[in-house]
């Protein structure tokens, strides 16, 4: 199977749009002055992220990325042998930021649906954590933690844990109950929340991210920033990204849309799917996620695959996400021939029988 070529690259939750033409002109014109440094720390594009959040401008930090924002929190609080706590399965690279800053990692198991499981991650709070991570939307399931639980639950960290809320993939939410980040930044000053141009706004390769929070928390996470650190090719982008709000909106709605149609379409084909918040679907065992697997990279279609575990789809263009569902549709009525006693979710024990779900 090694050589049915990838056609279509859902494995990263990246957009499915290139750069528009204003973006990609800015990016030429900064090209042309590449001779020349950046600006030493990035102050004219916290200036125009400040402006377009409508907070003041040191109430936010940019990074190299989302997960560049996230280690300079790391290495401004943690010291070593200090805890990090966050929802375990998340976004990988959390183990591996831990892991560079000397702090032990507390994996809490998400709950069978799929959740963040908040009250067993409050339980995993004691005198050594200085991080909780929260992931919302969350990666990989696209659950949503609404706002009155994520509320309580800000409300119940003690004040020496810093909150990291992850919200990478906030513009892909449509839930009413979405919490309103900016009245809980008001609330907490142990809180820091993460943002991103990788993904709604489409430049993964540029390695922009930013984080919200209280002043004297955002300069502390400031204090690790790297001279020179954001390059101007992209802060151009950003700049041109920002003035282009409305046509990047247009584009994520596209893929709101396509994702509930992929998700209607794919529960119409035997998958128990679950409502997603963000650029991405979720199937799980103990549906047949491994020989959903085999069918995507038999289709040209690269998803994200953990054995025995899920499948993280990230909805592509149009074309894309007809050929997932070319390569899915007949999963189940193929799995249901040839293993007629096939567990249905929610029936884990049959599930760990079959070997469908790891034990934890
Ligand atoms: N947070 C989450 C939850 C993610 O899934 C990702 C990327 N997959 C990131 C952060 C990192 O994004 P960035 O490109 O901004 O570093």
């Amino acid at each position: 199977m090694d050589d049915v070529p990838v056609l279509h690259h859902l494995a990263l939750n990246e957009s499915p749009y290139p750069p528009l033409p204003s973006v990609r002109k800015a990016m030429r014109r900064a090209v042309a002055q590449a001779h020349r440094y950046p600006q030493f720390y990035p102050d004219d594009l916290v200036e125009r992220i400040a402006a377009w959040c409508r907070v003041p401008p040191d109430h936010v930090v940019v990074g190299s990325g989302s997960v560049g924002v996230a280690l300079q929190l790391l290495q401004a609080v943690i010291e070593r042998g200090d805890t990090m706590a966050y929802a375990w399965r998340t976004f990988d690279a959390y183990p591996l930021l831990a892991a560079m800053v000397g702090a032990q990692p507390v994996a809490v198991p998400l709950s069978t649906d799929g959740r963040q499981d908040l009250d067993a991650l409050l339980s995993a709070l004691d005198r050594r954590t200085r991080v909780v991570v929260l992931c919302n939307p969350h990666n990989p399931t696209g659950s949503l933690v609404t706002a009155a639980p994520l509320s309580a639950f800000l409300r119940r960290v003690p004040p020496h844990v810093t909150v990291l809320l992850d919200e990478a993939y906030v513009e892909f939410a449509r839930d009413p109950d979405l919490p309103n980040t900016s009245a809980l930044l008001d609330a907490h000053s142990n809180l820091l929340v993460l943002r991103t141009f990788s993904k709604a706004y489409g430049l993964a390769a540029l390695r922009v991210g930013y984080g919200l929070g209280a002043p004297d928390l955002v300069a502390r996470v400031r204090r690790q920033q790297l001279p020179f650190g954001i390059n101007a090719v992209a802060a151009a982008a950003v700049r041109a990204s920002l003035r282009a709000g409305g046509e990047l909106g247009r584009r994520v709605d596209t893929v709101v849309a396509e994702r509930e149609r992929l998700r209607h379409r794919l529960a119409g084909a035997g998958w128990h799917v679950r409502p997603s918040q963000a650029n991405s679907l979720w199937l799980a065992a103990p549906d047949p996620v491994d020989e959903g697997a085999a069918a995507l990279t038999r289709g040209g279609v690269r998803a994200r695959h953990y054995p025995g575990e899920g499948i993280r789809l990230t909805i592509g263009s149009p074309q894309a996400n007809d050929a997932v569902l070319a390569a899915l549709s007949d999963v189940w009525r193929h799995a249901a021939h040839t293993d007629a006693d096939r567990p249905r979710r929610g029936d884990h024990a049959a599930a760990s029988r079959h070997g469908l779900i790891r034990s934890p």
